[in-house]
């Protein structure tokens, strides 16, 4: 099915892993040049969380929006009407995939939008928010600016435990007369980990705050219901699910009051302004309802039919048979996500089906990353660079993981269009590179020791 579709000759269908690709070019902008010069015999992309490839439907889907149908939806002829009721089904398609009405749904540019709406639509000066440590930086830098001035909000941001659960009685705790807003995270994007965000609805609706859940590592990978989960704001990104980068959406409980973030005309029912991206709108409908079915058999599959899980459970074991790997966010048997409830269980922590993040002691994430890379694979750590200086991943140090082992730790997460090959792929590379860069590692010999 991939690459034998019928989309306009510049679609990549050659580029990416799962395409059936074979000696193909780095695609690597500079500073990369250096890269473009090596053939590597397979890419394979196990770096789905950071973006997925657009799928062949999604894409046929979209297409005719950029040609065909390019009116501007607010206009009243024809051009006009034909791509408003394109918006209307995507709305009524996203409303399905989240359990909501389509009038609850107002499309964005993507997940960091769609949090910011949710975060300073509710907010006003002097209001209470609790986050918490693990957030992605569209949230948790919201929340931090929100406490600076005009805002001068009051911000909480609280613990996770080592498997980088929140645990609910905090939030409880936390909650003061003067707070709005409860917003944590659905699942995280680092290491897959899913909260537990209906015991965080029943307390914000027992408390009469909002809640807002970031699902954009969330959704098309588990089944969601915002009225099972009760919150009142939820974020999706297109990219993370198989539709393009640059649209989004936030589901908006009705009744919910909540100030535009930019103002113009009124678009998304005078909820965010600016003419509407059809083309990308149309792919986020076509991308959720094909997650939609897919759910509907259970576990999230890839387009191959394995379960997502088995594929990334064969991986993380056979990668934890490296000396000195452990597993961040301990978990077991929790993968099979149809309930996004937490486990009481010590050790486990649920988690989204195809994620799973390894420290691989004595080395560097980044070094590690890059020389996977060169031989076709593409993983990613956690870690952000400013200025100039690596920083380990906060999701990991939260968790309690020294900086040097958040550092030594990677990122893989499988998407749709991975196979059992791409895993041999990968387990035919990873033990052989790690083992190669420990020997190079001063650091190793000390581990090996115990002395560090
Ligand atoms: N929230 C989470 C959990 C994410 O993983 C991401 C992207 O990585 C975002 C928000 C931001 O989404 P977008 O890239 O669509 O702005």
């Amino acid at each position: 099915m991939w690459g034998g579709h019928s989309c306009p000759p510049a679609c990549p269908t050659n580029q990416v892993s799962g395409f059936g690709s074979s000696r193909i070019r780095s695609p690597r902008p500079a500073p990369f040049s250096r890269y473009n010069r090596i053939t590597v015999s397979r890419r394979v992309y196990l770096d789905n969380n950071a973006t997925t490839p657009v799928l062949p439907e999604v894409f046929e889907a979209m297409c005719p929006y950029f040609t065909d149908h390019f009116g501007n939806a607010s206009s009243i002829h024809h051009h006009g009407q034909e791509t408003r009721a394109a918006i209307e089904r995507a709305r009524e398609s996203v409303a399905a995939l989240l359990g909501s009405r389509p009038s609850e749904i107002v499309f964005t540019s993507g997940g960091t939008e769609a949090d910011n709406l949710a975060i300073f639509g509710v907010m006003t000066p002097g209001d209470h928010v609790i986050t918490s440590t693990i957030e992605h930086s569209a949230v948790l830098n919201a929340c931090k600016h929100l406490a600076d001035p005009p805002h001068r909000c009051e911000l909480t941001i609280v613990p996770v435990d080592g498997r980088g659960l929140i645990d609910p009685a905090d939030v409880k705790r936390a909650l003061r007369p003067n707070t709005k807003l409860i917003t944590i995270m659905l699942a995280n994007n680092e290491t897959g980990t899913l909260q537990p965000v209906e015991e965080l609805g029943k307390i914000a609706a027992e408390a009469d705050v909002y809640f807002h859940t970031d699902a954009v590592q969330a959704t098309a990978k588990l089944p969601l219901d915002v009225n099972k989960i009760g919150c009142d704001l939820l974020s999706i990104s297109g990219h993370k699910i198989h539709a393009p980068q640059g649209v989004g959406a936030l589901y908006i409980r009705k009744g919910t009051e909540l100030t535009p973030l930019q103002y113009g005309g009124s678009h998304e029912r005078s909820r965010r302004a600016g003419t509407e991206n059809v083309p990308g709108i149309v792919a986020l409908g076509k991308a959720a309802e094909l997650a939609q079915a897919g759910l509907k058999r259970g576990e999230n599959h890839t387009m191959s039919d394995h379960s997502m899980s088995d594929l990334r459970d064969r991986l993380e074991r056979e990668l934890l048979k490296i000396e000195a790997t452990h597993l961040n966010g301990r978990s077991n048997g929790a993968s099979h996500a149809s309930s996004i409830r937490a486990h009481s269980n010590e050790d486990d922590a649920p988690r989204v089906p195809n994620t799973t993040n390894i420290c691989f002691d004595g080395i560097e994430g980044e070094a590690l990353v890059i020389a996977l890379d060169l031989q076709g694979l593409a993983v990613s750590t956690g870690s952000a660079c400013s200025s100039g200086a690596i920083e380990p991943s906060h999701v990991l140090t939260a968790m309690g993981l020294s900086r040097d082992q958040a550092k030594s730790s990677i990122r893989f997460s499988l998407g749709k269009q991975n196979t059992a090959e791409d895993i041999d792929f990968a387990l035919s590379v990873i033990p052989a590179t790690v083992e190669r860069l420990r020997k190079l590692s001063p650091v190793w010999s000390k581990v090996v020791t115990g002395a560090i």
